[in-house]
């Protein structure tokens, strides 16, 4: 190159450079106005050898743009053998930019598997609180699995007392079955809602993005996270009440319109979970089902069923059936992909806990007393079609070694999963909300004595605000159910209402 020439491509270089705005720079050591790592620490989706590590840059959380001002941020982060970090066995960089909500998602590599390691971030001066983190056992090795669900977290309705007990826990996993944000605007302060929504009905990216950092600030939700690794899903909430598919709470908007919130609501979701879920060609097509390996011993199926539903039948509620094209076969709830790939996955499964991580209660519930039928429009039991392939699944490949999880109901269920014949295939463990629904009462009000004599695959039914934990060895499964007494005020005790107990093999659920 002549000179001349070089001269010239440097002065071109120059003025690009002088005309490249400041945001689109990295700062490397960007100044904050307040702590940027108020929304605190998480991780989740483990494998033998990696886990999703995540942060928020949010110094102001109620801000636009969490009071970033449109910096991009510079974020190391570290992996240690011990929590003073004195032993750094990884670590990086990432950028915390606009365009992601300013959140990180580090995919931290070649660990060790089956065991705990502690984690942090920094950006400039500031310091993250310390999170930990534990990798899946090995294929193959049969190390027993202890772990918290959890769902349903209605931010007006109740202070997060069982997050803070959950974080006292030995868990080596959380799962998350949904309703992590309610989408509401504020509802009037009312006795028993202690606490408020900052902002109108969120249906914008900005306005999810606040909704989940001020979620996020709560101070036992952080614990939670900072404990161990979880494995998230979503429900309705994080969208819009009881949507299907483009079909919105109230069928009052267009399709377009839908899509459009979907992919606000999807993104503001990926931005907030320390997830595994690859980045769609279009956020409102976000696919979110997955599968978590815990060695021999359990497979997770973590599934959606609410973006690939058909709308709900008889105008959604609890209806009396038959009617309206609630039987009508073609009708999806998982959608068609979604089942083959949990057909052919249960297909090939071997001896090991199949756990299908669910959202709707997969059990069919009868409300009225005598020969009429009244059942939810919002559940499995909504589309009886696709229920029954669901169920026939279970016992076909994986009977009396599967179970269901299920959260949305805010309320707790021990339910035997029956086929058409009668025959129990499989247990579904309904956990209640941590908030959702308030105080709550020892029993649903409308399952009384009549109500459960018409139900007799209901083994325990409880209206408490809480979680379970649950133990899985490659022989036995326990659930233990933890209530709290009241979450209209912080401070109130964990209960253990009652446990019980699966044998891989044997058939139904036992009390412990
Ligand atoms: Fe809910
Ligand atoms: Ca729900």
């Amino acid at each position: 190159m002549k000179r001349r020439d070089f001269l010239l491509d440097a002065a071109r270089l120059a003025a690009l450079t002088a005309v490249v705005p400041n945001d689109w720079r990295v700062a490397f050591r960007p100044r904050f106005s307040d702590d940027p790592f108020s929304l605190g620490v998480a991780c989740g989706d483990p494998t033998p050898n990696s886990a999703i590590l995540w942060t928020r840059l949010a110094p102001n959380q109620l801000e636009v743009d969490g009071g970033m001002s449109g910096i991009r941020a510079a974020v190391s982060w570290q992996v240690a053998d011990d929590e003073q970090f004195t032993k750094i066995v990884k670590s990086g960089r990432a950028t915390a930019a606009p365009e992601l909500g300013y959140s990180i998602h580090v995919d931290a590599t070649g660990l060790e598997p089956d065991r705990w390691y502690f984690y942090r971030f920094t950006s400039n001066d500031a310091v993250s609180p310390v999170g930990r983190v534990r990798t899946a056992p090995a294929p193959g090795a049969t190390t027993p699995l202890k772990f918290g669900v959890v769902s349903c977290q209605h931010w007006e309705q109740g202070y997060y007392t069982a997050y803070g007990h959950l974080a006292k826990e030995e868990v080596d996993l959380v799962t998350h079955l949904g309703d992590y944000i309610y989408e509401y605007g504020p509802a009037t302060i009312t006795p028993g809602r202690p606490r408020q929504h900052a902002s109108t009905e969120v249906r914008t990216l900005d306005q999810y993005r606040a909704r989940y950092a001020q979620y996020k600030t709560d101070p036992s939700l952080q614990a939670a996270h900072a404990r161990c690794p979880w494995e998230v899903v979503w429900d309705d909430h994080e969208v819009d009440n009881n949507y299907a598919g483009l079909f919105g709470e109230n069928d009052m908007e267009s399709e377009d319109q839908m899509r459009v919130r979907r992919a606000a609501a999807y993104q503001a979701w990926w931005e907030h979970q320390p997830v595994r879920v690859p980045k769609a060609q279009s956020w409102a097509d976000l696919n979110i089902t997955r599968t978590l390996e815990w060695g021999a011993t359990a497979r997770f199926w973590m599934i959606d069923t609410r973006q690939y539903r058909a709308n709900q039948a008889c105008d959604d509620g609890n209806k009396n059936v038959p009617c309206g094209n609630w039987e009508e076969s073609s009708r999806q709830f998982m959608g068609a992909a979604e089942e083959h790939w949990l057909e052919q996955g249960l297909k090939s499964s071997k001896e090991k806990w199949q756990v299908i991580g669910n959202q709707s209660m997969a059990a069919t519930i009868d409300s009225a007393v005598g020969p009429d039928r009244a059942i939810s429009m919002d559940s499995w039991s909504g589309y009886p079609a696709a229920q029954k392939r669901f169920i026939d699944m279970l016992g076909k490949y994986a009977a009396n070694r599967s179970v269901v999880l299920t959260g949305d109901n805010h309320s707790n269920w021990v339910n035997e999963l029956r086929t058409d014949k009668g025959q129990t295939v499989a247990t579904e463990f309904l956990g209640t909300s941590i908030s959702s629904g308030g105080d709550g009462s020892d029993r649903s009000n409308f399952f009384n004595d009549a109500v459960a004599a018409e139900n007799p695959h209901v083994k325990w039914q409880n209206n408490r605000r809480g979680y379970l934990v649950c133990e899985v060895n490659a022989d036995t499964w326990r659930t233990e159910f933890r209530t709290v007494p009241y979450v209209s005020r912080p401070g109130a005790p964990v209960e253990t209402p009652t446990k019980w107990r699966l044998t891989r093999g044997m058939l139904g659920v036992e009390k412990e």
